[in-house]
């Protein structure tokens, strides 16, 4: 049993969660992760439980049953009292155990997910691109052969799994194509060689996707994401050509040439919102649809990050609340989805959900600096594509161990704000470079703070997705 001095002694703010969201009630448990839909008096008894844990503090746990009993009492019927405690206590009872927890650290020296960044260069000029167009604070550079041939024979010598994973990003590394392509070829005959099946990662604008770039993605099974920010009045805002032109009906042309393709199973669209143009739902509901119709499996909508201090693109934390309504009506249309069997493709919601029914622990939530590694044009090594200056060592001399020592470190329970919030095991701490001494600017903090509560509201709504379905089980059970 739990009992009432156990129960006060872990009601803290990043054990437990009392929410509402769309009309319902709910307490989240951060260890084991669990979560339970209240009844009105139950939500009524856990807020003067806590209310109590904080007036009395260290003292409320020592008191025991009686004392939490006597300040509940003054509230309502203590018979009452009495019974909810016990339900409580007998809920956490029956608390399955997670699964399993998952400290996702590769083996020493091994590598699991190889971006190799060829184009510091970026045809396009996106009012909100965090990465002076791919060039990093330098100048424009493209990787050349010879360093891609290195790079792969270094890669290759430190992957301790079956299956090797190439990632391309930028920049825009279609502008970098025949660097891309020998990559692809040498490191599959190499990956061969070893007895290793190598996967392919694009990251693209989009632009560049003509009839031979989609042959040959198709060719070796690439999985794409492309940067489609919305409709055209929305995406043309921002996701413009370097002579001001909007990119948008290029891009779309292109997706043209991979709609109903096996292509387009494995693609992912993106939509990147900032401070000013968020238009949410208009969004969610038009990536939707044009994944619907075939254009890709999935989609992702997500704040603009990395921004300068001065930009006006950050979106300040307090302008979150105005996105509730949006993300809310798109649950409810996820959840209609799911009950009409259709298939659900919003990418956070899905992952979020995924966890929540798993309920498995994460430490991490990426394996930036320790299995991720990204090489840019000179071989220089970096521990995520976001990383500008520093790294984790270069393709001549190997790894910084020290460097990367430092990035495994930082699981969800090292990280200070992390470590107090109670999404944490289900979040998995978010993008680490988020996290890093050089991400401590104003900047990142205040994004970093917006992309917090997205999380956190996407985690308060898998939880009401799955306590509904639920609800509809139990209904057909006994019904
Ligand atoms: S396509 Fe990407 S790298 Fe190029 S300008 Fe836009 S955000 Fe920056
Ligand atoms: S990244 Fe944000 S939401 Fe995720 S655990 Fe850390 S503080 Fe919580």
């Amino acid at each position: 049993m739990i009992g009432a001095g156990m129960l006060l002694d872990t009601f803290s703010d990043s054990q437990f969660k009392l929410f509402e969201v769309l009309g319902k009630r709910f307490l989240f448990r951060a260890d084991p992760i669990s979560s339970y839909e209240l009844d009105e008096k139950s939500w009524n008894f856990l807020q003067l439980c806590r209310r109590y844990a904080s007036e009395k503090k260290s003292d409320a746990g020592k008191k025991g049953d009686d004392g939490l009993l006597d300040y509940v009492g003054r509230h309502m019927e203590r018979a009452e009292a009495v019974r909810l405690l016990g339900e409580i206590t007998s809920m956490f009872a029956t608390i399955p155990e997670a699964e399993s927890s998952t400290l996702d650290l590769p083996e020493e020296d091994s590598v699991e997910y190889a971006v190799f960044n060829i184009s510091h260069a970026c045809n396009m000029k996106c009012d909100y691109c965090s990465v002076e167009q791919g060039r990093f604070g330098g100048s424009e550079k493209l990787m050349s052969k010879e360093t891609a041939r290195k790079a792969v024979d270094f890669i290759i010598q430190h992957y301790k799994k079956e299956a090797i994973a190439f990632g391309f990003f930028g920049g825009e590394p279609l502008v970098n194509f025949d660097t891309l392509q020998f990559i692809v070829e040498y490191g599959k005959s190499l990956a061969e060689q070893e007895g290793k099946k190598a996967s392919f990662y694009l990251t693209t604008n989009g632009t560049l996707l003509t009839e031979d770039v989609v042959d040959f993605l198709e060719e070796h099974r690439f999985h794409m994401i492309a940067s489609l920010d919305g409709p055209k009045h929305l995406h043309d805002r921002m996701r413009k050509f370097r002579d001001g032109r909007g990119t948008f009906d290029t891009i779309f042309r292109n997706l043209e040439r991979i709609r109903n393709t096996p292509l387009s199973q494995r693609t992912t669209l993106r939509s990147t919102y900032a401070n000013e143009s968020s238009n949410l739902l208009e969004r969610l509901i038009f990536l939707g649809n044009l994944v619907d119709a075939g254009y890709g499996i999935g989609f992702s909508v997500e704040p603009a990050m990395f921004l300068p201090n001065d930009s006006e693109y950050i979106s300040p934390p307090e302008q979150f609340a105005a996105l509730i309504p949006d993300y809310n009506r798109y649950a409810e249309i996820f959840l209609q989805k799911l009950k009409d069997g259709e298939p659900i493709r919003f990418f956070h919601l899905c992952h979020f959900l995924t966890r929540m029914k798993r309920k498995t622990k994460f430490y991490r939530d990426c394996g930036c600096g320790t299995s991720y590694v990204v090489i840019n044009p000179d071989g220089h090594l970096h521990s995520c594509h976001q990383e500008w200056d520093n790294g984790i060592g270069d393709i001549h001399s190997g790894f910084d161990d020290s460097a990367r020592e430092w990035w495994s470190a930082r699981t969800v329970e090292e990280k200070s704000d992390c470590s107090a919030c109670w999404a944490r095991y289900v979040c998995g701490g978010g993008c680490e470079m988020e996290y890093s001494p050089a991400s401590d600017c104003a900047a990142f903090v205040t994004s970093r703070q917006f992309e917090c509560q997205m999380k956190q509201h996407l985690i308060k709504l898998a939880i009401w997705i799955i306590s509904e379905l639920q609800r509809d089980d139990h209904h057909d059970e006994s019904g």
